[in-house]
C-alpha cells in the first residue's frame, strides 16, 4: 500500500491536538465488526491503560463513550447524583459553566458556586458552602480551565468534599495525560477526558474514570439518560466486553497506538515537554510585546491567554488567517471581560514548532508595521 504524505499542521488550539503520523495511520485497518472478541480485547486493553495513566488500577475503572469530551460531563453529572441530593459546581470558567448547564438541562438540584475566572477557585468558599448544605452529595470542578489556562487545586477540593461525605468529580479533559495525576493521592472519585487531547489520539472516543464503589453505588441512582448513563455503560461492558452501542472503531485503533506512544514517552518526560513548549511561548510573547492575561503562578502551562494588542490594523481574524495559511492554528479566547486569544501546548509538538510559530507571528506583526509606515 502506498502511504500518502500527510501535511503536518501545528494545532495551537485547545484540542483536538496535533497527532503523530503513526496515530493517524493506525486508523487504516481491515473492516471489523466491533462485536468480535478481537475488538473487545482491544477495548479492554485501552480501558486498562487509560486507568493506568492516572495510577488507579487497584481502585478505579474506565467507562468508554463514543462522543466528544462533553459527553463525559453530561454522563458524570446525570449518573452520579443520588435522588434527593445536591451537586455543588465549583465554577471559575467556561467548562464548569457547561457543567452548570448540564445540571439545568437534567433538572438536577445544584448550587452554582460562581467565582472569578482569572484565578483558581477559593477553597474557603467551597468549604463554607459544604458546611451550609449538608445535602450536597457531589462536588464538581474543572481541573484545568481550558478557557483561561487557570489550574485549580483539585487535591484540596477533593479533600474538602470527602470530609463532608460527598464524592469528588473533576473534569480533567485538558490536563489528563499531560499534567501527572495520581487519582487516589489527589482525592478524585471520578475524572474524565477525551482521546483527542492529552493522549494525542483522534476525536470521538471519550472516557470516564470512576472509583469502583462509586460505580456500584450508582446502580440505584436515577437513570436520567438512556444513552449516557455511566452505570449502564459500565455494567454492559463488564458483562459483554463491548460498548453498549457502536463504538468509534477506527478511533479506538488510533487510541491504542497513541497510548503506546504515551507510555513510551513517559509521564514525566511528556509533562516536561509540554512545559518546555510553554516556556518558548512565554519568552516569545515577551519579545513580541504581547501581554498574558493570567498571572504566571495560576497558569497550567497548557493554555496561554494573550490580551488583544492595541496595534493599528491588527485583528484576530487577520492574524489567525496569516498563521493558518502557514500551517499554524490559533484560537479565540473565552474570557468574558477581556478580549484575548489562546495558544495551547497540547499535542505531539516540540519546542522547534513553537519557535517556527513565533517567527510566523513576528512576520505578521512586521507586516502590520510596514503597512503603518507606508500609510504615514
Ligand atoms: C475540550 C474540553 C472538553 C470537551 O469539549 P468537546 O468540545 O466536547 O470536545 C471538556 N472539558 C474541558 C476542560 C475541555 O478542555
Amino acid at each position: 500500500m502506498q502511504i500518502p504524505e500527510i501535511k503536518r499542521n501545528i494545532l495551537l488550539n485547545p484540542g483536538p491536538a496535533t497527532t503523530t503520523d503513526t496515530v493517524k495511520l493506525a486508523q487504516v485497518v481491515p473492516d471489523i465488526c466491533p462485536r468480535e472478541r478481537e475488538f473487545g480485547n482491544l477495548m479492554r486493553s485501552i480501558s486498562f491503560d487509560l486507568v493506568r495513566i492516572v495510577h488507579g488500577e487497584d481502585t478505579h475503572e474506565a467507562v468508554l463513550f463514543c462522543g466528544s469530551g462533553t459527553i463525559c460531563i453530561d454522563a458524570a453529572l446525570s449518573s452520579f447524583l443520588p435522588e434527593g441530593k445536591k451537586a455543588l459546581i465549583v465554577n471559575n470558567g467556561a467548562y464548569s459553566s457547561r457543567a452548570v448547564d448540564v445540571c439545568k438541562y437534567y433538572g438536577l438540584d445544584h448550587i452554582n458556586l460562581s467565582m472569578p475566572v482569572d484565578r483558581p477557585v477559593d477553597l474557603a468558599l467551597v468549604e463554607k458552602t459544604l458546611d451550609e448544605n449538608p445535602d450536597i452529595a457531589l462536588v464538581y470542578t474543572t481541573h484545568h480551565e481550558t478557557g483561561t489556562g487557570v489550574l485549580n487545586p483539585i487535591k484540596a477540593i477533593g479533600e474538602v468534599a470527602h470530609k463532608h461525605g460527598a464524592i469528588f468529580v473533576t473534569d480533567t479533559t485538558s490536563s489528563y495525560a499531560m499534567i501527572p495525576i495520581d487519582i487516589n493521592e489527589m482525592n478524585i472519585d471520578v475524572c474524565m477526558a477525551s482521546a483527542q487531547k492529552g493522549i494525542q489520539g483522534m476525536t470521538g472516543l471519550s472516557f470516564i474514570i470512576a472509583r469502583s464503589e462509586v460505580l456500584e453505588q450508582s446502580a440505584n441512582y436515577p437513570k436520567r439518560s438512556y444513552y449516557c448513563n455511566v452505570y449502564r455503560q459500565w455494567e454492559f461492558f463488564k458483562r459483554t466486553g463491548e460498548m453498549h452501542f457502536t463504538p468509534p472503531v477506527q478511533v479506538a485503533y488510533a487510541a491504542r497506538v497513541a497510548l503506546d506512544e504515551y507510555f513510551k514517552e513517559g509521564e514525566q518526560a511528556k509533562w516536561e515537554r509540554h512545559q518546555a513548549l510553554a516556556r518558548v511561548l512565554h519568552e516569545g510573547l515577551i519579545h513580541l510585546g504581547l501581554v498574558e492575561v493570567i498571572a504566571p503562578e495560576y497558569q497550567s502551562q497548557l493554555v496561554i491567554s494573550v490580551a488583544y494588542p492595541d496595534i493599528p490594523g491588527w485583528s484576530f481574524e487577520s492574524m489567525h488567517d496569516y498563521c493558518y495559511e502557514r500551517g499554524f492554528t490559533i484560537y479565540p479566547g473565552k474570557i468574558s471581560n477581556t478580549e484575548s486569544f489562546r495558544l495551547c501546548t497540547l499535542g505531539a509538538l516540540v519546542p522547534q514548532d513553537m519557535r517556527a510559530f513565533l517567527l510566523v507571528l513576528e512576520s505578521y506583526f512586521d507586516g502590520l508595521n510596514d503597512c503603518k509606515e507606508t500609510a504615514e
